[in-house]
């Protein structure tokens, strides 16, 4: 009898440890979705359409003061019709001399996304030297010009601050057609680590995020056709594309001070496709 009684309040511990644990999660899932970013200005690259414009709208939403830079003027035009908060700047990081200039006027930045690129479907034995620079040049050199001027920003300031390089899930895998956005991706993972590095003692952290597909513009040849979209999905756990929404979400997570602890990390957002050998 008293064996009984003694499992049966233990058995009643562990429920109200249970409640606790489940209470504690409640909050802090509710805590994570209620991300706020007031007081704090951000620059999101590539801000005209796809991820970079949600990213914009998420940020704005949460409270950040939002510098929008992106190339086509018409984008930036009805992005600031939809948020008038928010500072467009027009400029074409493929000019990588002008990126200096165009961000003079952005006063002090304490979250980075480093979101446009472009992704030129090239083979192998006829990729073109021009590409070769152009995929470089955005998707490479245009994040380290601007995480430099960022960057020296925030250490002068002494307040650390979060850079988030958008790469891909091609960086860590091959694929035919696309060897220079791969090759430029990896080498952008690359350059979050050794930011990380460097940035790391002045409270700066640098991650990478390395979505699968998601259905924006430049995406479009693999998701509106339905050869590509079973090819690739079948090889995603998951079995399906990311969603927009389900990149950004993540890319806030490491703006925000939930990933405080979290620098030098290039984190799939591919539904376990990278975890899969048959990718
Ligand atoms: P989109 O093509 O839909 O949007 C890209 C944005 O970046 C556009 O607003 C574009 O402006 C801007 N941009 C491109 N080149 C320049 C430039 N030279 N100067 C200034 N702005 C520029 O792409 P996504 O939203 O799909 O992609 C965003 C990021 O996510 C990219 O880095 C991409 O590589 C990465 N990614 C995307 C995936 C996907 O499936 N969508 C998967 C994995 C990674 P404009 O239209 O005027 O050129």
């Amino acid at each position: 009898m008293q064996t009984h009684m003694a499992v049966f309040l233990l058995y009643l511990k562990l429920a109200d440890c249970r409640i606790v644990l489940v209470l504690l999660f409640n909050l802090v899932v509710k805590a994570i979705m209620n991300v706020r970013f007031d007081g704090k200005r951000a620059l999101v690259t590539g801000a005209g359409k796809g991820i970079g414009r949600e990213i914009v709208k998420k940020l704005v939403e949460c409270g950040a003061e939002t510098i929008a830079l992106s190339r086509t003027q018409s984008d930036l035009d009805s992005l600031k019709q939809e948020c008038p908060s928010l500072i467009p700047i027009r400029c074409d990081l493929a000019d990588t001399d002008s990126i200096p200039n165009a961000l003079k006027d952005c006063g002090p930045i304490d979250l980075l996304v480093n979101n446009a690129g472009i992704a030129v479907a090239d083979i192998v034995l006829d990729a073109k030297p021009a590409d070769f620079d152009k995929s470089m040049t955005i998707n490479v050199k245009a994040p380290i010009v601007i995480s430099q001027i960022v960057a020296k920003g925030m250490i002068e300031r002494e307040n650390g601050g979060s850079i988030v390089n958008v790469s891909s899930k091609l960086s860590l895998r091959g694929r035919q057609n696309r060897l220079l956005y791969s090759a430029s991706k990896a080498a952008l993972d690359s350059v979050t680590r050794t930011m990380s590095l460097e940035l790391g003692p002045h409270n700066i952290r640098v991650n990478a995020v390395n979505p699968t597909v998601a259905k924006t513009d430049m995406s479009k040849a693999v998701w509106d056709n339905p050869v590509k979209t079973k090819m690739v999905t079948s090889v995603i756990p998951l079995g399906r594309f990311a969603e927009v929404s389900e990149v950004v979400s993540v890319i806030l997570f490491l703006l925000s001070d939930f990933s405080s602890m979290v620098s030098g990390s290039c984190i799939p957002i591919d539904g376990g496709c990278v975890a899969n050998l048959m990718t």
